[in-house]
């Protein structure tokens, strides 16, 4: 049976990008040998590493002035990385959600952090507006997509300071104004490759305005100065980031994903809202995210909730229980999700339906 991929992160990924990560695996670049088993230094790998990082800068039309790097670690290690480097006594931070909340936590240890608004009273579902940012703050940091409660800021919040964006679960969803931020970063596992890399795109003007010391490795400089090469690169997850970068550009760029994410969306968040069973975890509609759509049963069937996740995981879902902070389902949409999937999503949501 046709498995239709819904897990939130680790998650579905093009199918050119596992195809071709495969065959690397045994020959890569005519080699003979693994991926896995050559020099990051061989002209081979730096040749991933230098296209993949130009496609980073094409696909969402990187500025001159910034840098692209691939580092390990995850988003968790940018929760520290960024106020370390950027942070001089202030920073500001949007609270949406259980990331955010971690980011805020990690930039504490590098001085005052200012949470402007929060949605926390209202278990994060929703995204706070009409809040003001302080001018002296350092930078104001906002996770774009919240990846758990399936919340979304569909623009920039009109700010006089620059941002850092954690774009985790939304990076190459749709274009981004790379110019109003100092930082943007993203684990690959969600929208990107497998985990093990983390792209990182960092302002170089941003950098050394602040006087503390920082550790050699969690410097950006250092990794700007050795082209993300200052120690081993996550060689093969970096190999299949290149693929999906490939396939972004061969399928019309961020521009052509956004339409396709606002089509799937659309579609699922119909259904949820038509379906007597079903409904939106998100208060208001305007903040839903358009990758990560949470949905849990109305209170009159709350109780049918096993009997449907067993039901669609009969007809090939995969990965669609929500988070357990906010229960019901979470159907994750990435890029690399194609419309049949949300469309027997929908039909085993009707069918369903159609029994009760
Ligand atoms: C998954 C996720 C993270 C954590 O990423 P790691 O790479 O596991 O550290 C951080 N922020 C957001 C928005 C996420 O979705």
């Amino acid at each position: 049976m046709k498995k239709h991929n819904f897990y939130a992160g680790p998650s579905i990924l093009p199918e050119i990008t596992k195809e071709k990560t495969a065959e690397a695996a045994m020959n890569f670049a005519g080699t003979g040998l693994s991926v896995m088993e050559v020099s990051h230094r061989s002209k081979e790998f730096v040749a991933v590493m230098d296209e993949a990082q130009a496609l980073v800068k094409e696909l969402l039309k990187v500025p001159e002035g910034y840098s692209v790097l691939f580092l390990q670690g995850g988003a968790s290690t940018q929760f520290l990385m960024a106020p370390y480097n950027l942070m001089d006594k202030k920073a500001a931070y949007l609270n949406t959600g259980a990331w955010s909340k971690k980011a805020i936590q990690e930039a504490k240890f590098f001085g005052e952090v200012d949470v402007v608004a929060s949605s926390a009273d209202a278990n994060f579902n929703f995204i706070p507006k009409g809040y003001k940012v302080p001018a002296d703050a350092s930078y104001f940091h906002i996770t774009t997509n919240n990846t758990i409660y399936g919340t979304q800021l569909h623009a920039e919040p009109e700010v006089d300071i620059p941002l850092i964006g954690d774009m985790s679960s939304d990076i190459f969803s749709r274009p981004v104004d790379v110019a109003k931020y100092d930082v943007i970063y993203a684990g690959a596992q969600k929208n990107l490759g497998p985990s093990g890399a983390t792209l990182i795109i960092v302002k170089d003007e941003a950098l050394g305005k602040i006087e503390r010391q920082i550790p050699t490795i969690l410097n950006y400089k250092t990794h700007i100065d050795k082209d993300s090469m200052f120690n081993t690169p996550a060689t093969l997850p970096v190999f299949a980031c290149l693929q999906t970068l490939r396939w972004l550009k061969e399928n019309g760029g961020v521009e052509a994903m956004e339409k396709t994410n606002i089509e799937k969306a659309g579609i699922l968040y119909g259904e949820i809202d038509r379906n007597k069973l079903f409904k939106s975890t998100v208060a208001n509609a305007e903040d839903r995210s358009l990758m990560n759509i949470c949905f849990v049963m109305t209170d009159e069937y709350k109780e049918l909730e096993k009997e449907f996740l067993d039901f669609a995981t009969s007809k090939g879902m995969v990965g669609i229980k929500g988070h357990r902070s906010v229960g019901g389902f979470r159907a994750s949409v990435y890029n690399a999700m194609p419309i049949s999937s949300v469309n027997a999503l929908v039909e085993a949501m009707q069918e369903f339906e159609k029994t009760k």
